[in-house]
This record gives C-alpha cells, sequence and structure tokens, in this order.
C-alpha cells in the first residue's frame, strides 16, 4: 500500500481528546480543523484550532454525532483525514465507511474491524476461535430461557452484559439464580434503551479481579506490535477513573503472554491502527480472558506514551497514512519507569458519582518535573451536562511506583478547581489508600473501600480563602448566615465547606 499525505485533519471531537490531537498536527505541520456544537463556541478546543465549522445545537444527535454533517465540515475544509477521538463516532463503523466512501482517510481501523470487535457476541466467537481465551460464558441463543440454562451451567456469580454494550451500559451482576430474572429485565431494557439492540451475552464474575489492557499498533503492512499494559482496575460503574503503566500485578513472563494474545486478536480482525485489547485477570488463578477490543484511541493513552516515549497520535497519523511501523519500535521493549493518570471529573463521588455543571471559576494545574495535564478547560470556561463531565487528566511519570504515587499526591495537591463539584479530593484519598499504595488494585477497589466516602475539611488555601471572601461579599441570610443566591458558584462552594450537599 502507498503511503498516503495528509495534510489537513477534521478533529470530530471536543474536550481535552480535541486538543490533545489538535496539539499532534501542530507538532506534524499538519493543518487542523476544529467542529464544535452551539453549547461549545467559546470551548477550549475552538480556542485551540485556527480553523473550526460550527455543526448544530448541542445536542450529539446534532453535533458530534451527526455524520452527514461532518462529512460537509471536512469537505468545506478540505481536510483528508478525520481522527474521531474516543467516544462520539470513533467506533461507529457506518461512519468509518462513509469517511472512506466520501475520499478522505479514517484515522483507524477499517470498518470491519470496527465492525467485527463491537460486538460482544461476535467478538468472543472470532476470539475463540483465534485461540485467544475468553471469560467462561455463553453468547449463543439470547432468549431468556436459553440464558437461564447457561447461567446455570456456568455457575453463579453472573455478569449480564449487552451484546451492544459499551460504557459500562446494560451490565448486571445475578449473584444467585434468584437474582438472574432480574439482572436479565433490567440489562434487557438498558441495552434497548442504550442501543436499540436487547441482546445479552453472559460471563463469569470474577471477584477480585483486575482490568488490565494491552496498547497495540499495526500498519498496513502485516506488521503488529504491543507496547506493553495499562492497568485500569480503578473503577466506579464498571468506569475507569484511575489507571497507570505497568501494572502492579504483572511481570515479564505475563507480560509477553498478554501481549502476543492481544496481538493475535488484532491480527484476526485484520485490524490496522492503534487499538487496545482489554483483558479481565484472575489473579488467584493466574488467569487472563479478553473482553473486548476499543478500536480507537483510549482516554487513558498517555500513560502508555511516558513509559514508551512514543507519540501515539501521531503515531495514529502516520498509520493512516499507510507507513510501516518504524523498525526501531518491532521488538518488545520493558516499560520506562512508571506512569499514573487520574481522571478528574465533574461529578460528586459523595453522591453516586452525579454528574457536575457550572462555570470553572478557577483551574490551576499542576505543573511540574514528570508531570503532564491533558484539559479540556481553562478558568472562564462553562461545563455543561451535554457531554461527558471529564473536565481534564492528570499524569505523572516517575522512577517507580511508590515516586509516582508521591509525586501524583503532591500534584492533586497542587490542583485548584473552583467553582464546580469534582472529584479531585476522592482521588487524592484514593492515593493515599494504603491498598492502592500496596498495588492491590482490583475492580472492586471503591466499593470495598471507599463506599462511605465523604468529603472532608482538608481544603486547599484557595478554597478557604475564596469562601471567606464569598461569605464577606453575600448578605446575611434567613438564620443571620451569609448566604449566596442558591444558583451562586459561591453557595456551592460555602455548602461544601459546610458539609451540606449542594442543591
Ligand atoms: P463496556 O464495553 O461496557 O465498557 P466491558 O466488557 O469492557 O464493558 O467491562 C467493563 C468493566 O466491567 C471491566 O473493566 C471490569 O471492571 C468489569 N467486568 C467486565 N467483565 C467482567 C467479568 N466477567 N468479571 C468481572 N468483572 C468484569
Amino acid at each position: 500500500m502507498e503511503p498516503v499525505e495528509i495534510r489537513k485533519i477534521l478533529v470530530a471531537n471536543r474536550g481535552e481528546i480535541a486538543v490533545r490531537i489538535l496539539r499532534a498536527c501542530r507538532e506534524m505541520g499538519i493543518s487542523a480543523v476544529a467542529v464544535y456544537s452551539q453549547a461549545d463556541e467559546h470551548a477550549l478546543h475552538v480556542r485551540r484550532a485556527s480553523e473550526a465549522i460550527e455543526l448544530g445545537p448541542a445536542a450529539p444527535s446534532e453535533s458530534y454525532l451527526h455524520a452527514a454533517r461532518i462529512l460537509q465540515a471536512a469537505r468545506q475544509s478540505g481536510a483528508q483525514a478525520i481522527h474521531p477521538g474516543y467516544g462520539f463516532l470513533s467506533e461507529n463503523a457506518a461512519f468509518a465507511r462513509a469517511v472512506v466512501q466520501a475520499g478522505l482517510v479514517f484515522i483507524g481501523p477499517g470498518a470491519a474491524a470496527i465492525e467485527a470487535m463491537g460486538d460482544k457476541a461476535r467478538a468472543r466467537e472470532q476470539m475463540q476461535a483465534a485461540g485467544v481465551p475468553v471469560v467462561p460464558g455463553h453468547h449463543g441463543a439470547a432468549d431468556d430461557q436459553s440464558l437461564a440454562e447457561a447461567a446455570r451451567r456456568i455457575g453463579f456469580p453472573i455478569l449480564v452484559k449487552a451484546t451492544a454494550g459499551g460504557g459500562g451500559k446494560g451490565m448486571r451482576i445475578a449473584h444467585d439464580e434468584g437474582e438472574l430474572d432480574e439482572a436479565l429485565a433490567a440489562a434487557r431494557r438498558e441495552a434497548e434503551h442504550a442501543f436499540g439492540d436487547d441482546r445479552l451475552i453472559l460471563e463469569k464474575y470474577i471477584r477480585g479481579a483486575r482490568h488490565v489492557e494491552i496498547q497495540i499498533l499495526a500498519d498496513a503492512h502485516g506488521n503488529t506490535i504491543h507496547l506493553n499494559e495499562r492497568e485500569c482496575s480503578i473503577q466506579r460503574r464498571h468506569q475507569k477513573i484511575i489507571e497507570e503503566a505497568p501494572s502492579p500485578l504483572l511481570d515479564s513472563e505475563l507480560r509477553a503472554r498478554m501481549g502476543s494474545a492481544a496481538v493475535a486478536a488484532a491480527q484476526a480482525v485484520g485490524y490496522t491502527g492503534a487499538g487496545t485489547v482489554e483483558f479481565i485477570v484472575d489473579p488467584e488463578e493466574g488467569a487472563y480472558y479478553f473482553l473486548e477490543m476499543n478500536t480507537r484511541l483510549q482516554v487513558e493513552h498517555p500513560v502508555t506514551e511516558m513509559t514508551t516515549g512514543l507519540d501515539l497520535v501521531q503515531l495514529q497519523i502516520q498509520l493512516a497514512s499507510a507507513q510501516p511501523l518504524p523498525a526501531a519500535l518491532r521488538a518488545a521493549r520493558p516499560p520506562l519507569g512508571h506512569a499514573i493518570e487520574c481522571r478528574l471529573y465533574a461529578e460528586d463521588p459523595a453522591n453516586q458519582f452525579l454528574p457536575a455543571a457550572g462555570p470553572v471559576l478557577r483551574f490551576r494545574p499542576p505543573e511540574g518535573p514528570g508531570i503532564r495535564v491533558d484539559s479540556g478547560v481553562e478558568s472562564g470556561d462553562q461545563v455543561t451536562t451535554h457531554y461527558d463531565p471529564l473536565l481534564a487528566k492528570i499524569i505523572v511519570h516517575a522512577a517507580d511506583r511508590d515516586s509516582a504515587i508521591r509525586r501524583m499526591q503532591a500534584a492533586l495537591r497542587d490542583t485548584v478547581l473552583l467553582g464546580l463539584t469534582s472529584n479531585l479530593e476522592f482521588l487524592q484519598d484514593i492515593q493515599r489508600h494504603p491498598a492502592f499504595q500496596r498495588g492491590l488494585t482490583t475492580t472492586g477497589f471503591i466499593e470495598e473501600h471507599m463506599a462511605d466516602w465523604q468529603p472532608g475539611s482538608d481544603l486547599p488555601i484557595e478554597v478557604l480563602v475564596a469562601a471567606a471572601l464569598a461569605s464577606r461579599a453575600a448578605p446575611a441570610g434567613r438564620h443571620g448566615r451569609p448566604e449566596a443566591a442558591p444558583d451562586s458558584p459561591w453557595q456551592t462552594l460555602l455548602d461544601f465547606r459546610l458539609g451540606r450537599p449542594s442543591t
């Protein structure tokens, strides 16, 4: 396949990942065009782009998920390629196909590979055929009776998953047979609602499991390699919030075996580009099982970048241009030092991680040696409820895991975020937790150790000063206490300080 020259890329996303892709384009001397919804007219990714095109109203279906408008924007701007980022249209096979049919380059794998991996039943079948171990389970007939029979055969606890699933949606645990009917019904409802497809699969639910994933790269000339693992077990609602590389669990032998399994998985579907093969690891059995393949750039790609010294977005662009993988990358390399990523979300960890919205009155990201921040917001920006509440990713790199944890603790302490509820303090408490520090990171960590978590009073000085200023400025309320307007960000701050649930 002849290399294609990409001179201009349309970035079909928003937030931190759009900013990240724009940076890669700038470094490569490639022009970039951003797209935005009406709610994002003043967003950071638009400010960072030299050219930006409006897509439509705030609703994702009218903007970032509107394939025809995105293709029109690409034509209008003269872009030769589209980078979909993660989420939105990134794993939509029909979109990938439409991009190619429009004569453009899709920066990602071919539509057939996306399709093969987008269906959990089909992916399990193909992985089994390729000799990649899958979780003991069932992916055949999906009527309730067949599923009940299969569940009895597999044994409880059972995890019910939506065949079309993603983002932890349509997933339910049945601890015993008595819970199965309800779990099947709830998973079906959620799957139908989220994906318009109520088919289900079953997997044995592995307790005390770890989520370990392998980054792979494949070129269009038959070379597929892996770039070691990321451990992503710290999750809430089956969604990651802290990731690290290398995994505290893996030794070089297990790394090599899982790496080869990931390469085999990618090759089985004719994969090209960057992708991630996710495994669930049963530490007791020392066994690993294929979970799914994400056919795109992952949120947590920076921990791989920090421990390999590579730029995955630039590599994606090179691979999409049909360039061969550099020969230097083809030999296995041990991870360099240790990297940790914390996802800073506008959400309330004391209230079921409910997303928060509001103004970013002040955001001061941490800085210093070995600290990287991939942010989608700056002071003065507005966070709305239309999109994912990820604000920024704080990533640290150090010589070993203990030093990386200390560096992350300092980085989080230095982070100032005023104006909206976030998980900043929750992330700090996880970094301080003895079980985290000992590397005992399992997917049940938050339920096990953080279930009754409440914010403490250990606030940074900026918050105390801001709260004091706000109370001086605000008129006295009903109880003689200074009161800000109920919708004022200062009210949230005061409530936070006073330990009241914010409204
Ligand atoms: P989604 O596609 O919705 O993200 P995944 O299949 O990737 O769903 O699983 C998401 C998370 O759920 C995993 O990272 C893991 O924490 C948990 N999980 C998935 N399958 C199992 C299993 N068989 N046993 C235990 N935990 C699981």
